[in-house]
């Protein structure tokens, strides 16, 4: 259902009237996590401001420590829909397990993160509901691996799917993970689904995130997924990689140069 062969024309996943895919960039920014109502309204009024089209944060958060800070979880939902009322601008959270798909409901995008990518019970539930889903490419995932768990969800009937590369593992230390740019033109080329680019994540390091998300556009990418956090050096989680709502308002004005933008509503 992914493959481009039994589907020629680019599917077009429309949330709350914003139609991820249809030759716009789309731009999903926000905290890694949620903190705390003031944190996040506030970053959410600025990346609005900027030009955002979404605000992603998380609220369950998969953390390579079981020491380090967990996410708010259901609180942390709650203060994303204030954040949402307070701006218009739909939501995007990651889900780690079934029993908190009820609390999802009201959540506009659904996130996979890519240690769950190859989640296949999750999969095929969130193949039952008709929500988009924005799946993150695993870590170590080929993109035929990749490709397969987006179908896992659409043989169940939900086809509102769109990917995401978030970077893969390789030698390379000077960066957290690498960003696999190839996989925009080659996913494109096998499959109709949108697909964009998260250089947050992808390597770590704020000082990157232009660059790479000028590169997202020039590749051919529908979206680029940026962290930002009102104060970085403070952040719970990911502050590394996180810049400032006055770095992204700047980032935002270069890369309005090269694209147009998916902010209509
Ligand atoms: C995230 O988006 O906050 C996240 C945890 O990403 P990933 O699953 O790509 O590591
Ligand atoms: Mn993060």
């Amino acid at each position: 259902k992914a493959n481009r062969l039994f589907h020629p024309e680019d599917t077009i996943v429309d949330v709350a009237g914003r139609k991820v895919g249809e030759g716009t960039i789309s731009i999903f920014a926000g905290p890694c996590s949620v903190e705390s109502e003031d944190q996040v309204v506030s970053i959410a009024k600025s990346i609005k401001a900027s030009g955002a089209t979404f605000l992603r944060g998380g609220a369950f958060k998969p953390r390579t420590s079981p020491y380090a800070f967990q996410g708010l979880g259901y609180e942390g939902l709650d203060l994303l829909k204030i954040a949402r009322k307070a701006t218009g601008l739909p939501i995007v959270s990651e889900i780690m397990s079934l029993e908190q798909l009820p609390a999802f409901e009201d959540v506009d995008i659904i996130q996979v993160g890519a240690r769950n990518m190859q989640n296949f019970i999750l999969l095929k539930e969130l193949g039952k509901i008709d929500k988009p889903i924005l799946l993150k490419r695993g870590m170590s995932a080929t993109m035929k691996e990749f490709l397969m768990s987006a179908e896992y969800i659409m043989k169940e009937g939900n086809d509102k799917v769109i990917l995401c590369e978030r970077g893969i593992r390789t030698f390379e230390t000077a960066t957290r993970n690498t960003l696999d740019i190839s996989c925009i033109p080659v996913l494109k080329r096998q499959s109709h689904l949108p697909i964009i680019i998260d250089p947050s994540h992808a390597t770590g390091l704020s000082w990157t995130v232009e660059a790479l998300s000028k590169a997202a556009i020039a590749v051919g990418a529908d979206g680029v997924m940026i962290e930002v956090h009102n104060n970085p050096e403070e952040a719970l989680c990911d502050g590394e990689q996180s810049i400032t709502p006055e770095r992204f308002d700047k980032i935002m004005t270069t890369l309005k140069k090269y694209a147009e933008f998916e902010n209509k509503v």
